[in-house]
């Protein structure tokens, strides 16, 4: 979700100061790079990536000169698979292209228009989730009313905890992964 609340702003531009040391096999600079230049020529900002303890698991803060996105601290790990950070980091670079709508009445940011170019950009997404409940699902919560998914405060228990291979999620029917979900 693109944050817009200006203490919810200041307060992950402040974990950005100090952000977690990345502890993953590969750049998640690049990576986010690499997405951005294929898929957003028109996106004009540098974008940084941060992991840092948030109530969300992932989300992403536009600035007039910058963008960052924040992932929280619990994918910061050598096993969360590349595919999953490539749905992450595209579903927030989405977030700075796609505006809000207001759909019935209410302002909403994953609107017809997002979803369809997630399909496009992301044809594996219900395997990534699949990954992400079957490794975070005990410390995670869909907040509809927000269109968000929170992180509770439990989830240092989990944050070690044995967490599957792309491969075995990949091999799970689509209506396992509980219905489209919102980061
Ligand atoms: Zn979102």
């Amino acid at each position: 979700m693109i944050i817009t609340n200006p203490k919810r702003v200041r307060r992950l531009q402040a974990a950005r100061r100090s952000p977690y040391l990345p502890m993953l096999t590969f750049d998640i600079q690049t990576l986010c790079k690499k997405i951005a230049k294929a898929h957003f020529p028109d996106l004009r900002l540098p974008v940084f990536v941060s992991f840092v303890e948030d109530e969300t698991l992932a989300c992403v803060v536009k600035e007039t000169d910058r963008a960052d996105i924040f992932i929280h601290v619990l994918m910061n790990d050598p096993s969360t698979p590349r595919q999953v950070f490539h749905h992450v980091l595209t579903h927030e670079l989405i977030h700075l292209i796609v505006p809000y709508e207001t759909i019935n009445g209410k302002e909403v940011s994953h609107t017809p228009t997002f979803w369809l170019h997630e399909t496009r950009l992301v044809p594996e997404r219900s395997v990534s989730w699949t990954w992400i409940w079957r490794s975070f699902g005990r410390c995670l919560r869909r907040d509809y009313k927000n269109e968000r998914m929170c992180v509770t405060k439990k989830w240092k228990s989990y944050a070690n905890s044995t967490r599957p291979s792309w491969g075995a999620c990949k091999r799970v029917q689509p209506s396992d992964t509980g219905g489209a979900c919102t980061l």
